[in-house]
């Protein structure tokens, strides 16, 4: 499978240089150049598979010419075999309608682990190959730092520098990242917010005295393959409800849009996805875009579900690019002026393109205090505040009985205990597999807010280019 650039001007590269590559040379984000797609009949064969096996029968059209399918599903066992749940993502009913798909049962309790468990293991796979070294930069609020640093510590020819905001994340979370002590991860606590480290990250991406002298690479969803890896999940769900003989909805908690672009990526690819509902917080710009066509980014409000406190969703880039006739030019052009002005109005045909397959809710902290009490008295589950907002989408959006909604349950709830006991009284536990983090000893380096100081310290530390 051949990758080109939603801006037109990247060289298409296979599907081991987009991985490398993380974002193209020209600013957009790589994608397939067509979607494969399965038959009803293909579809139905597939009941049955394992999780690995279904991972490996779904992404080896994505990954053809870099893999094979017998190796991708060896490094598919590899990477879900960590997860505490032999189902990897098991599917739990909520009443008559609403589903929870559990994805938290990886290392570090977040969806995050699904894509970046494999994503590790594609980095060491195609590094193999050649001379070269991977130095990841990453900015993290939390749980993209914690899952990335797992799925990469202690892996040859990779270092990973994470940037997160000096204690602005939870105990929980800083310590996922700073108590793993492999010589390869190097974390770093700045002094500012998480908006500052992320424009470090940036600015780091298009620094030719960085990017000149090292091979420098993405684990935030900009990636093209944590996208491919989260659409095995949304098939994993649609088999067991039925798929491909009935249609089944999502409910997506969603920040960058990468989450719920991968359930766009299973309908194209054949799954009978009824409708993808995008649930937001107050941090709204998707929501104002799906129903208004305003795409114009605000300030950013702090809430109980961090990850999706977020005004630019970098992967409804992927979106417009597909819906607007995959015009690379023009795309750059609309872009530019995003850029430039901080707001778009999305285009006729990028606005009915959408709605045939989207909604979308917002949720204020109320309604999700409100989601994660009824689930608790419905059902006895525990939400934590990013489902919740999930479910309050669901619960809202008016869908027909006979079809059944799934909402995406992206982290665990002891990641965010606070707002879980609020909500209902009871506080839930850290499982075993973590249970240890507040005896381990951390290890991160304290810089200045300083782009130069922070440039610095990873030329000191990375591996130039061979
Ligand atoms: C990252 C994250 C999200 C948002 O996912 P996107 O792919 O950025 O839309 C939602 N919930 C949790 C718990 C997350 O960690």
């Amino acid at each position: 499978m051949e990758y080109i650039s939603t801006r037109g001007s990247a060289p298409p590269l296979d599907f081991a240089g987009a991985t490398l590559a993380g974002l193209a040379s020209d600013g957009g984000l790589y994608v397939p150049r067509e979607w494969p797609s399965f038959s009803k009949a293909e579809i139905a064969a597939m009941a049955g598979l394992s999780y690995a096996e279904l991972a490996a029968r779904i992404m080896a059209p994505f990954v053809a010419g870099s893999l094979d399918e017998a190796r991708l599903l060896e490094l598919c066992r590899a990477a879900y075999g960590r997860f505490a749940h032999a189902a990897v993502t098991p599917l739990k009913q909520l009443d008559e309608q609403q589903w929870l798909l559990e994805l938290f049962h990886g290392p570090t309790l977040a969806f995050k682990d699904v894509a970046l468990q494999l994503l590790g293991l594609l980095f060491e796979e195609f590094l193999a190959r050649g001379d070269e070294n991977l130095t990841i930069v990453g900015a993290t609020s939390g749980d993209t730092g914690s899952a990335a640093i797992d799925a990469v510590a202690g892996r040859a020819k990779v270092d990973i520098f994470m940037l997160h905001p000096k204690g602005r994340v939870s105990d929980v979370q800083r310590r996922q990242m700073t108590t793993v002590l492999a010589p390869n991860v190097h974390n770093i606590a700045i002094e500012g917010t998480f908006d500052d480290a992320q424009a470090m990250v940036k600015r780091m991406f298009n620094d030719p005295a960085m990017t000149g002298r090292f091979n420098i690479g993405a684990v935030n969803s900009i990636n093209w393959a944590r996208l491919m890896a989260q659409v095995v999940y949304y098939f994993a769900a649609g088999l067991q409800l039925g798929a491909p003989h009935r249609e089944i909805a999502f409910s997506v908690p969603t920040g960058n849009f990468g989450d719920v672009f991968a359930g766009y990526v299973a309908a194209k690819m054949g799954l009978p996805v009824a409708q993808l509902i995008v649930a937001t917080n107050v941090n709204d710009i998707l929501h104002r875009a799906l129903s208004s066509g305003d795409y114009s980014q605000g300030t950013v409000t702090p809430t109980a579900a961090p990850s999706m406190d977020i005004q630019i969703s970098s992967n409804f880039e992927r979106l417009l690019f597909d819906l607007n006739g995959r015009d690379g030019p023009a795309l750059a052009a609309q872009m530019a002026g995003f850029e430039s002005t901080k707001a778009m109005i999305l285009t006729n045909v990028q606005r009915e393109g959408a709605a045939a397959l989207f909604s979308s809710c917002r949720a204020d902290p109320d309604e999700m205090s409100r989601a994660i009490r009824w689930a608790w008295e419905a059902s006895g589950e525990l939400l934590d505040p990013h489902t919740a907002i999930g479910l309050h989408a669901a619960r809202a959006s008016g869908i027909a009985r006979e079809v059944p909604v799934v909402t995406l349950a992206t982290a665990h709830p002891a990641k965010f205990p606070e707002a879980v006991e609020r909500a209902t009284g009871h506080r839930p536990a850290l499982p075993a597999r973590v249970g240890d983090l507040f005896e381990r000893a951390e290890r991160c380096a304290d810089l200045p807010g300083d782009y130069a100081a922070i440039a610095d310290y990873v030329a000191a530390h990375a591996v130039p280019k061979g």
